[in-house]
Formats: structure tokens, sequence, C-alpha cells
């Protein structure tokens, strides 16, 4: 697909059909870079690793935006502990257009969610998929994200129509796959990668997330899930090895007080995943 097909500048571009652009343009927002974290199963983590990709993208001086597009389940505002705050809906004019302008965290990286949008966060969403692609369509291209170099999206779960239809509706650059060291975890997320190679998405690894637990006395790793190192996984997914993230009770505390940002920044442990997507993006 051509970055080109969900740009509002299309039909209107110098740069059209070629590899030229740089920038994503939405209603309000320039965006070099599109980056979908998915995986095919919920409860893997895949809003963690798109938390700390985030926290980690912008303590590399980047300008980073976060779009939670996982409706049903929407937990990136958790993660960054600004779940008490609403995003501002601006009507433009007389018309039915309307803006949004996100939350913004602590160190800065701005946040769009359903769950800023709405009321209350515990509101469930009662909607069909084509309701709930709309919503996320919107989201994207009504946000005002300014100038952004990535923009990171918590793709929905699973290969289902509305993962599908973002992948073929937002101009999405490249996805970081994240799994956990089950078999069967790994049997499902093979699935999202063989539809986005299907869609000719460009994957750039895998996250092995909840890989190992550290033994607090001799620092050891033990695997938990599965004695299959993550190398074999990824093997098996034939994506290169991105992170091999432990169970990290801390993480989940910090995440819990709102602290994860902070946590996610002086801890060490998380390098590994901004160096590799480096190199592979
Ligand atoms: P997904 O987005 O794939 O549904 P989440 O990122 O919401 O998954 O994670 C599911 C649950 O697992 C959350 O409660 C989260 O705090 C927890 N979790 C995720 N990754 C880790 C980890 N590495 N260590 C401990 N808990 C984790």
């Amino acid at each position: 697909m051509s970055n080109c097909d969900s740009c509002p500048s299309k039909g209107n571009c110098s740069s059209e059909g070629s590899s030229t652009c740089s920038k994503l343009v939405t209603k309000y927002g320039k965006v070099k870079h599109i980056i979908g974290v998915i995986s095919g199963k919920g409860g893997v983590g895949k809003s963690t690793v798109t938390g700390i990709l985030a926290v980690q993208l912008k303590n590399a001086g980047y300008k980073v935006g976060v779009l939670d597009g996982d409706i049903t389940g929407p937990s990136m505002p958790r993660f960054f502990g600004i779940n008490n705050e609403r995003a501002e809906i601006l009507q433009m004019g007389d018309t039915e257009e309307v803006k949004f302008n996100p939350v913004e965290t602590s160190l800065g990286i701005k946040v769009i969610s359903l769950n800023l949008l709405t009321e209350q966060e515990e509101q469930p969403v009662i909607w069909r998929g084509p309701v709930i692609t709309g919503v996320l369509t919107q989201m994207y291209t009504d946000t005002d994200w300014g100038d952004l170099d990535y923009l990171l999206i918590d793709m929905p779960p699973g290969t289902g129509d509305v993962a599908l239809t973002i992948m073929q509706s937002i101009p999405v650059e490249s996805m970081v796959v994240v799994s956990t060291p089950q078999d069967m975890v790994s049997m499902i997320v093979k699935k999202v990668v063989i539809m986005a190679e299907k869609l000719n998405v460009k994957i750039l690894g895998v996250v092995e997330n909840m890989a190992y637990i550290k033994c607090n006395k001799c620092g050891d790793r033990i695997r938990v899930f599965s004695k299959k190192s993550a190398e074999e996984q990824a093997k098996y997914l034939n994506l290169p090895l991105l992170s091999e993230m432990p169970i990290n009770l801390d993480l989940v505390e910090n995440m819990e007080k709102g602290k994860a940002e902070e946590y996610v920044k002086s801890n060490g442990e998380y390098n590994e995943l901004i160096e590799n997507f480096k190199k592979l993006s």
C-alpha cells in the first residue's frame, strides 16, 4: 500500500506516489514514522511494550505520540498514569468536524485513547467492527498530533476486521510483534505475521515478553513458560529478536502508581529494545 492512500493531501501533492515524502500528513499533524505494535493474542504485553518503546524513543530525543488502537481494552492511559485526565474535544466552527487534543504525559508523549475521550474509563464499548474501525481511523486523522517523529499504534488485538482495516487504512510503516514463549501463543502470533506479510507491511522483529524471571539472589534467568530459547521462538516466527523481556513486578508496581515512564527511563534492562529497534528500522 502507498503511504499516500490515507493522506488528506492525496491528489494535491507533488511527491505523490514517490518515496520522497518523509511526512505523513493528518488533518492536524505531520508524522514521520508510524509504527504498529501488534500481537495476535490479548494479554501478552502489547500495550506494555508500546509504552516502553514510546518512553525510550522520547528519551532518545524524538517527538513521540501514541494512538491506543485497542478500542475494547484501552490500557495506554493507565500505563502513562493519565487515566484521570481527559482529551479535549473541540468542535470546528459550525461544521461537524472535531479536533482531539491529546493528553501529554509527564515526559511529553502525546496520547489519544478512547478512554481519554469517554466520561468514565470503565464504560464498555458495545460496538460492531465497522463502528470501531471508524472511531479508530478518526482518532488517527482528527487528533492534533503536531509534528511527530514517531506515532506508535497499540494495534487492535487479533487478525479480525478491525486490525485488518487499520493495516490497510492507516499508513503503518512497520510493525513490532509481541509474543510470549508459549507454543500456543506463538502459533496465534504467527497468524498476525502472515497477515502483515500478505498486506506488505514490514515487520521489524519480535519482542519476547515475560520470557523469564530474574532470581533476586543470584541474578540467574529462570524461564517460566518454555524451555525453548527466545531465539528459537523468534526463528519459528521467522523474525529477528528485538528484545527478550522478563516478568517484572517492579514494572507492574510502577505502572499501577502511574510511574512507569520514570521507571522505564531509568532502567537499563530495556535498552536492548531501542538499540535493536534503531538498527532494524
Ligand atoms: P496486551 O496489550 O497484549 O493485552 P498488556 O500490555 O495490557 O497486554 O499486559 C497484560 C497484563 O500483563 C497487564 O496487567 C500488564 O501489566 C502485565 N504485563 C505485561 N508485561 C509484563 C511484564 N513483562 N512483567 C509483568 N507483567 C507484565
